[in-house]
């Protein structure tokens, strides 16, 4: 995926994402001409305001369910919903979305022989019986439960693109994205880095599900987009590879990081678990490392501050001060 003397279209499902979003900066900022398909069911055009004022990009609304019309060298698939409040407010879209969205771009891939970098997700682990999950753990997934649209979906779409490898020798790449966080993300997500920050800035609860013990590793953006354009580029890669950071938190833990990086003590309030919610999560990057010499180099702190200063930015734009009359 070398830059010749022109310039190489790669198209990126989901670029309104938040992921997608900072793939897409990436991209363009590597001299690609980039094309970002989205359906806005979760996705913001809000987050693509840098790309947007780039000539060497193009959006258009679609979905990646549907036939494509875009010739690209590469597909960077991030079409999903992802966080959990998203992804089951439509079931039955986030399951088609990643499996008829791989069935999709795979038959596209076989006619125009393009390279596919599908993201996937930590969650084809499931609620996992080993620790720290590596690729060769199968997962521990409950298929009938509120998760399996997503986990199972996710977990179809690998199916997917590992027959179409075996079957016809596609080129198709498959990392395993585990938690991620930094600046675009939604504020009403739901999920634990937005809700704490969120939370803390307006002085409101901290809340903790179940005990607060349960771990996940969280991983800042820029490291992750590292990891997929490296992903990308190799000439041959070994997958399903593991992208996250291993430094491992309890949620307790990352409440208290939180109140640090804002300055601001809140208390803490204790909810109940969600269903099928996994207690310890942490991926084991040896595979990333030894074949991508991936490493992640942004601390939790310095991430958590860039996020928090990245949402008190927007939310004084969504909610500007009132003015005093004169
Ligand atoms: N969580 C929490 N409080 C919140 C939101 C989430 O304690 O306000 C917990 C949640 O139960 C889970 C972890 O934080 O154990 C990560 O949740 P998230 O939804 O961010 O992502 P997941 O890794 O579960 O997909």
């Amino acid at each position: 995926m070398g830059l010749g003397s022109t310039r190489k279209t790669v198209l990126v499902t989901g670029a309104a994402g938040f992921v997608g979003s900072h793939l897409v900066d990436r991209l363009l900022a590597e001299g690609f001409e980039v094309v970002g398909l989205d359906n806005l069911m979760t996705g913001d055009l809000g987050n693509l305001a840098t790309a947007m004022a780039d000539p060497h990009f193009h959006f258009e609304i679609g979905d990646v369910r549907e036939t494509l019309k875009v010739y690209a060298q590469v597909i960077f698939n991030f079409a999903c919903p992802a966080s959990p409040v998203h992804y089951q407010s439509d079931p039955y879209a986030t399951l088609t979305t990643s499996v008829l969205g791989a069935l999709r771009l795979v038959e596209h891939a076989r006619l125009r022989r393009c390279r596919i970098v599908h993201a996937s997700t930590s969650e084809v682990y499931g609620d996992p019986s080993e620790h720290p999950q590596h690729e060769s753990y199968w997962g521990h997934v409950n298929p009938i439960g509120e998760r399996a649209c997503y986990d199972e979906g996710k977990r179809a779409a690998e199916t997917v693109l590992r027959d179409a490898v075996r079957t016809h020798g596609a080129d198709a790449r498959i990392v395993r994205i585990f938690n991620t966080y930094g600046p675009r993300m939604a504020f009403n997500d739901g999920r634990v880095v937005s809700n704490f920050l969120m939370q803390v800035i307006e002085g409101k609860p901290i809340t903790l599900y179940g005990t607060g013990e349960q771990t996940r590793s969280f991983c800042y953006v820029s490291d992750l987009v590292e990891g997929v354009v490296r992903a990308a580029r190799a000439d041959t890669l070994e997958t399903p590879m593991n992208l996250g950071n291993p430094r491992e938190f309890t949620m307790r833990g990352l409440a208290r990081t939180v109140m640090d990086v804002a300055g601001r003590e809140v208390e803490l309030v204790f909810r109940p678990l969600p269903a099928d919610d996994p207690k310890r999560r942490c991926p084991d990057i040896s595979r990333a490392r030894a074949q991508l010499g991936f490493d992640p180099v942004v601390p939790l702190e310095e991430g958590l501050r860039r996020t928090h200063a990245n949402f008190t930015e927007r939310l004084a734009v969504a909610r500007p001060p009132e003015r005093t009359q004169p």
